[in-house]
């Protein structure tokens, strides 16, 4: 069997139109042979609005939660009715569409009167999107003659009680996940189930946090050792730059699993931070699509990438960043300090992105959303601290960048007009990163793009799109 696992996010299933697409680049796999596994996030900006119901119920506001729940009601049933013409499948589907968000409508009220909105309640609340989006998916695939077969991911992708941000069980997930779906493989059917979602071992719903399913998407290809893992998206790969922010940004065509994960851990929303590992533990290759321009090859991430002649990949920006500050006068030299410092970031479960030291001091950068002013208060009974928000990590991904003469003078001088605050260069073979203020982020991304994406490497990235576009 070739397995091929493909998790197609938000917006390639965010109307009727765009399950259609999904369902023909699912046919075609089919139709070369293969046995597809499909993971679905929730359709596009449904995430966010379960979060804010929650959030307005939990604030006392019942009637703006319940509003919310019914637009997103009539959105799900507009869709399942565009998508399904067959009366009876269609009825069936609609009546557990209502039934879902009946229930849905149960837990804003309760949460409503409680007004105590726990990491528990909202996993249980946000879990509606992908529980629901992948039986629409699943009724539209039957419809296009699709032999498909819902999987409810709680039954296999089995985590710890961390609710929000729960930790996958890899036994458990290695042994539930063929299980569960290998005999629909055999019968020659398509696995449907939604990312994101899964459950702790007492049956509780759990969710791997904020796009978690190209997570889903990996631990699935490692539990059934597939071929590739496709993850289709909203852009045609991997690309130099966030194309939202740097227009002219191209299309890498291979990157390493390396490469592809720092750039994921800060920042590149293309893919999850998680999602790589997996893929590596069992060297599968891992391919960002398009599923708007399906025709592109997308990017391939694997093992060992063919080197290229420009130092860099791609830039990644992490916003909400917030830097400490640590002045150690008290404590200088004095034995055991960091190793104490760095228990009060474990304490908090806080991690830490990046650290620079001088004699007295330690300046370190987190994300700002961790509890800032606890953390502080336990530091500050070692040392003198401060913290400031608002700040941005960029960070350069190429191969062997240590390697290379006069790098590090390139880049800053392609962003002198902007104040550095705080650089790490060297501790990775691939990465080099600094730390700027949040609002100078997207210009410095831009002046750095023009300098070093100025003259690809064609073997690496895709410069024919740039030459279609500037009419070359
Ligand atoms: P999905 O819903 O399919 O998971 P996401 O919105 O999570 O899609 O990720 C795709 C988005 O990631 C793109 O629309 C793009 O704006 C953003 N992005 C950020 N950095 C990059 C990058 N280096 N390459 C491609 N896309 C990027
Ligand atoms: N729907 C979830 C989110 O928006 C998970 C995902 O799409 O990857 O975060
Ligand atoms: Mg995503």
């Amino acid at each position: 069997m070739k397995i091929v696992v493909m998790k197609f996010g938000g917006t390639s299933v965010e109307d009727a139109t765009a399950i259609g697409r999904t369902a023909a680049i699912v046919a075609g796999r089919v139709a070369i042979g293969k046995s597809p596994v499909v993971v679905v996030s929730a359709m596009a900006k449904v995430t966010d609005q379960l979060l804010r119901a929650a959030a307005a119920s939990a604030g006392g506001d019942r009637s703006g939660a319940l509003a919310i729940s019914s637009r997103l009601r009539s959105r799900h049933r507009d869709t399942a009715c565009e998508l399904v013409k067959n009366d009876a499948e269609r009825k069936t589907l609609i009546c557990w569409i209502d039934e879902k968000f009946d229930a849905l409508d149960e837990v804003l009220r309760g949460l409503a009167a409680i007004r105590e909105l726990t990491p528990r309640i909202s996993d249980l609340i946000v879990s509606h999107g992908e529980r629901i989006s992948s039986r629409i998916v699943t009724a539209a695939f039957r419809e296009r003659d699709i032999d498909a077969a819902h999987a409810d991911a709680r039954e296999f992708i089995i985590t710890d009680s961390e609710f929000q941000k729960a930790v996958p069980l890899h036994e458990h997930i290695e042994k539930k996940t063929p299980e569960k779906l290998l005999p629909h493989l055999r019968d020659g059917k398509v696995p449907v189930m939604g990312g994101f979602i899964a459950s702790n071992e007492a049956g509780l719903t759990t969710t791997l946090g904020r796009g978690g399913s190209d997570y889903t998407g990996a631990l699935v290809g490692g539990a059934l050792d597939a071929e590739t893992i496709e993850i289709w998206t909203d852009v045609d790969g991997i690309m130099t730059a966030d194309p939202r922010v740097c227009p002219d940004a191209l299309r890498v065509k291979v990157i390493s699993f390396e490469e592809a994960a720092e750039l994921a851990y800060f920042g590149a929303k293309v893919l999850h931070p998680a999602t790589i590992l997996p893929a590596v533990k069992k060297n599968i290759p891992v391919q960002v699509l398009n599923s708007r321009n399906a025709a592109c090859e997308g990017t391939r991430i694997i093992s060992l990438a063919p080197r290229g002649k420009s130092p860099f990949k791609s830039i990644a920006v992490k916003k909400k960043v917030s830097i400490i500050d640590i002045v150690a006068s008290r404590m200088l030299m004095s034995h055991g300090y960091l190793s104490q410092m760095f228990a009060i970031f474990d304490k908090h479960k806080c991690p830490i992105d990046m650290v620079s030291t001088s004699e007295v001091s330690v300046s370190v950068t987190v994300d700002s959303n961790s509890s800032l002013p606890e953390i502080a208060a336990d530091l500050s009974r070692l040392a003198d601290v401060k913290y400031e928000g608002k700040k941005a990590l960029v960070c350069m991904v190429g191969d062997d960048i240590r390697g290379q003469n006069g790098i590090a003078a390139q880049v800053f001088n392609a962003i002198r007009h902007i104040n550095v605050r705080m650089i790490s260069q060297g501790a990775s073979e691939i990465n080099m990163s600094f730390m700027i203020d949040e609002d100078d982020a997207d210009e410095a991304v831009r002046s750095l793009h023009a300098t070093f994406f100025q003259n690809p490497d064609p073997a690496v990235f895709d410069v024919e799109a740039r030459k279609a576009a500037i009419g070359g």
